[in-house]
Order: C-alpha cells, then sequence, then structure tokens
C-alpha cells in the first residue's frame, strides 16, 4: 500500500513536470483551492523517545484537487511560493493546527503542533504579529506551536529572518532547523539563529541501519546538537533498527513511516488512540 502511493506520487510528479500547460492550470487552480477549501492537513506523529509517548505532530498540508485528486505538497509549495501565494497558505495552516488543537484538547488530547514556514513568509514584515495575534485571538499557549524552518528560508535575507525569528522565541514559540544536513550552513552559523531544535533530514536517517556514514554522520550531529544545547529530532525512521538505535543514542524525537505515515485528523486520532504510544 505504502509503495502503492510512493508510486502514484512519483507517475503525478512527472506527468505534470513533463506537461506545462497542467502545470500553468494548476497555478490557476491553486489561487482559488485555499477559499474552496480544497487544501487538507495530514498531521505526522513525533514520539518523545524517553517518554515514549506522542507528545507532537507535524502539520503536512495537501490539496485535494476537485478532479486531480490528493496533490502532495512537493507539487504545488513551489509554485505557491512563486505565485506569491505562500502568506495565504501559511496563514490558512496555521488557522487549522490551531482549531485543530482545540478541537483534540476538547477530547483530552494535548499535543503540540509543528508547522512548515518558507521564506515568502519570513520576507513579510507582518508575519511574526500575524502569528502571535493569531494565537492569542484564539487562546492557544503560544509554546504549543514549533516553527520549522529550512536554511534556504534563512539565507536570502538573514538580518530580517533573525529579526523576526528572535520576536516569535521570546514570545515563547519554539523554533526548529528542518532538513539539517542537507544545505551548506555549518551548525555553528544555524546556531546564531534563536533555535530550540534540530531536525536531522529522512536521508541519513532512512538507511541507518544498513550505512555506516549515515550512523557516524547522525552520531556526530546528535554530539555537536547536544552541545550546544539543542534538542534533535530524526525523521524518516523506517525501522524498528532506526529507531532504537536513535533512543540509545539519547535522540529526544522520532518520526516516521515505522511510527505512522501522515494521516487525516480524523485517521490521526483513532491512531492515538489506539497505539501503544
Ligand atoms: P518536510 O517538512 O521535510 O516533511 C517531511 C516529509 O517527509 C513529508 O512529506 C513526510 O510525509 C515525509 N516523511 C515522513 N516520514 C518519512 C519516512 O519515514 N520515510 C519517507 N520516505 N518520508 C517520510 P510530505 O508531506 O510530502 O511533504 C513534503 C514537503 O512539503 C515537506 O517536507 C515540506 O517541505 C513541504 N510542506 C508540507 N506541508 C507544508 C506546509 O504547510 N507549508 C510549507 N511551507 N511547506 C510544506
Ligand atoms: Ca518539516
Ligand atoms: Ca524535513
Ligand atoms: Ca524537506
Amino acid at each position: 500500500h505504502a509503495k502503492k502511493n510512493r508510486l502514484d506520487q512519483q507517475i503525478y510528479t512527472q506527468q505534470i513536470d513533463g506537461n506545462t500547460l497542467e502545470r500553468l492550470q494548476l497555478i490557476n487552480e491553486l489561487k482559488s483551492a485555499i477559499d474552496n477549501g480544497e487544501l487538507v492537513l495530514f498531521y505526522q506523529p513525533k514520539l518523545d523517545l524517553k517518554l515514549k509517548k506522542v507528545t507532537h505532530v507535524e502539520a503536512l498540508v495537501r490539496w485535494q484537487h476537485p478532479d486531480r485528486g490528493m496533490i502532495p505538497p512537493d507539487l504545488f509549495i513551489p509554485i505557491a511560493e512563486q505565485m506569491g501565494q505562500m502568506n495565504a497558505l501559511t496563514h490558512w495552516v496555521i488557522n487549522e493546527s490551531l482549531e485543530q488543537y482545540l478541537k483534540w484538547k476538547s477530547q483530552d488530547i494535548e499535543l503540540c503542533i509543528a508547522i512548515n514556514i518558507s521564506a515568502e513568509n519570513l520576507k513579510d514584515e507582518g508575519f511574526c504579529q500575524y502569528v502571535l495575534d493569531l494565537v492569542t485571538h484564539k487562546g492557544v499557549p503560544i509554546d504549543v506551536l514549533t516553527l520549522e524552518i529550512t536554511e534556504d528560508a534563512v539565507v536570502s535575507d538573514p538580518e530580517n529572518a533573525i529579526k523576526q525569528l528572535t520576536v516569535l522565541k521570546k514570545s515563547g514559540l519554539k523554533l526548529s532547523i528542518d532538513d539539517y544536513g542537507t544545505g551548506y550552513s555549518s551548525l555553528a552559523q544555524l546556531k546564531q539563529l534563536p533555535v530550540d531544535e534540530l531536525k536531522i533530514d529522512k536521508s541519513f536517517v532512512q538507511n541507518l541501519m544498513v550505512n555506516q556514514d549515515d550512523r557516524i554522520i547522525v552520531n556526530s550531529t546528535l554530539q555537536l546538537a547536544h552541545n550546544l544545547g539543542l534538542s534533535v529530532v530524526a525523521e524518516g525512521i523506517e525501522d524498528e533498527g532506526a529507531l532504537n538505535w536513535l533512543i540509545e543514542r539519547g535522540c529526544e524525537l522520532g518520526q516516521g513511516f515505522y511510527l505512522s505515515r501522515p494521516l487525516d485528523a480524523d485517521k490521526i486520532t483513532d491512531w492515538l488512540v489506539s497505539s501503544p504510544y
């Protein structure tokens, strides 16, 4: 089943990439997708590896297209970035996540939620005030939210990015460096950002049990991050071996298909209730 999904996604990617006309159509349709309620959030659990308990979820957007079916974010996020739609999209994602937080809370499920932020968001001067106002308005504790940012979201305008991130961090929001290890910055440079957490990219974690280089990289990243006072999330955990290896080395949080794929709110709620975590 998992394999089939991936295959569908690959086929879909090829179709759209190979067809400019279709891409142009998608660009047009994306503008109304938010207003038409076609975006949905899926949630993937992050397991606290010490408590063996799911304490966080990452919100991952999908586009439920009326004709084309489910479109994965890798296909439309880059378009949204190019078309100046990213602020509207992220505003929707944060709103929806906070609503889901409140829904879970009313069911006695307490979860922190991580949201992905793009370069476009940090370029918007009003972004951090928008986030803070919204959280206050909904009456949600600020430390419920983690913002996941990739280093390329910062490099284009580091001064402004650091300014906005510092305001958010001072207000109590958690900040996480996403896809760590895939960019060009060193951890020493990234440490200048007011971050709490490092997410080791899945490319280093997926083959942990068979690739010694990956184990060396992840091991030294864990040590360096811990020495710098950062907690670490490993994404892309696909087998029990990787999970146990990370637990033994004091990695704080784990995420991956071995635990659960991203699921819609109803399915993840069922999973949370029935899983051993
Ligand atoms: P990301 O932030 O690095 O999210 C992790 C991606 O890895 C997700 O793909 C998730 O389904 C996948 N993943 C999780 N565990 C495993 C695993 O064990 N094995 C493998 N092979 N993959 C795993 P997804 O949901 O397709 O999202 C792709 C990317 O799209 C995200 O990468 C993120 O960069 C972007 N994205 C998704 N939602 C949003 C959003 O709301 N805003 C922004 N700005 N970007 C988003
Ligand atoms: Ca992420
Ligand atoms: Ca990532
Ligand atoms: Ca990524």
